[in-house]
């Protein structure tokens, strides 16, 4: 029966950190291969004891021992080679090439991307709106490693370091230096079962509700990036963006050119001929704009800064409206006279084809 660490320290497996770094101490001071260049066995011993207290001291990998030796205890602990044949299998194809699962290295999360809809008037004004978004993640119960982390064995050859010490000869004589351990590549350890929540992937989906600032003047198929807070990373790494893909509605009244918003009056012919102000509909409320002489149809008014502001300068577009020019058709006969005297003045036969 091999020596547990403990016993290779000389401490209870109950020891405080303090009590084995006291017997590390110690026992290294006495078997340091400095102090006993002719002695081998102190080399020997020297490396145990290092090895002993890398795992030891370390509170995460002193816990898997502490496992190791009860699952051993309890005849729990597979022997090599099933443990070699279950770990090629949920190897899942990120492992060395070997039969252990690589070390996991911080990855950052995905962009997610949202569609986001909002009305003609929110883009004028600007809105912020509370959305609900999947977010990909980190499985919840194996932290992103796809492996039942109970099913955790360490390494029946380096227990858990990731390395052994070799010892090698030179010409000044014994050499030690660590190397990574060959049978789990420096992993230290493996697992013998997948995640039941994830079957292994690794990942895991969170609803989570974001609130959301959207500027004024933002035009439909814009792309908003709301830095870190899409997919949450994986093994510490950051989280990836947000991207906002903006949908615009359109409105019945009010549209868009450019920066400019624009929307049209309907006057009637009298005011387009001899001018004068008209009310009309903004998106901030009704004003009154003043109306040319001789304005026609598609006449352009424009009311200067009313527009959309610019995504990156801030500067306002303008407002145009466009005038529609009305034709009664219920005109008194007076009216009608009126107008009938107004051709003659002017030389107009309503008659004529080649007459404007
Ligand atoms: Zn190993
Ligand atoms: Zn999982």
């Amino acid at each position: 029966m091999e020596k547990t660490y403990y016993e290779v320290l000389g401490v209870s497996e109950k020891a405080t950190i303090d009590e084995i770094k006291r017997a590390y101490r110690e026992l290294a001071m006495k078997y340091h291969p400095d102090k006993n260049p002719e002695d081998k066995t102190a080399n020997e011993r020297f490396r145990e004891i290092k090895q002993a207290y890398d795992v030891l001291s370390n509170p995460s990998r002193r816990q898997k021992y502490d496992n190791y030796l009860r699952m051993k205890r309890e005849g729990r602990l597979p022997n090599q080679q099933t443990y070699q044949s279950v770990a090629s299998a949920t190897n899942g194809g990120q492992g060395t090439g070997g039969v252990y699962p690589r070390g996991y290295t911080p990855k950052r999360g995905k962009d997610v991307d949202y569609e986001l809809t909002i009305s003609f008037r929110e883009s004028y004004f600007g809105t912020e709106k509370t959305i609900k978004v999947s977010i990909p993640g980190p499985c919840r119960v194996c932290n992103g490693t796809g492996f039942d982390l109970s099913s955790y064995v360490l390494c029946p050859t380096c227990y858990g370091a990731g390395y052994v010490i070799q010892t090698v000869q030179t010409a000044n004589g014994p050499v030690s230096k660590s190397i990574t351990c060959p049978t789990c590549k420096g992993v230290g350890g493996n697992y013998l079962r997948k995640c039941s929540r994830c079957k292994g992937t690794g990942s895991d989906m969170y609803l989570e509700k974001i609130k959301v600032k959207i500027p004024a003047g933002v035009e439909n198929g814009a792309i908003i990036k709301i830095t870190s807070k899409g997919g949450y990373g994986f093994f510490g790494g950051p989280r990836g963006d947000l991207n906002l893909k903006m949908k615009v509605e359109k409105d019945e009244n009010f549209w868009r050119v450019r920066n400019n918003l624009h929307t049209k009056i309907v006057i009637s012919f009298v005011k387009a001929i001899l001018g004068g102000r008209a009310k009309v509909n903004t998106l901030k409320g009704e004003e009154i704009i003043p109306i040319p002489e001789a304005s026609t149809l598609g006449t352009e008014l424009i009311v200067e800064g009313e527009g959309f502001p610019d995504p990156i300068t801030g500067e306002r577009g303008d407002l145009i409206v466009e005038v529609e020019i009305d034709v009664p058709e219920d005109l008194t006969e007076e009216e009608i006279e009126i107008i009938r005297k107004f051709a003659e003045i002017s030389g107009i036969d309503p008659m004529d084809p080649e007459a404007p």
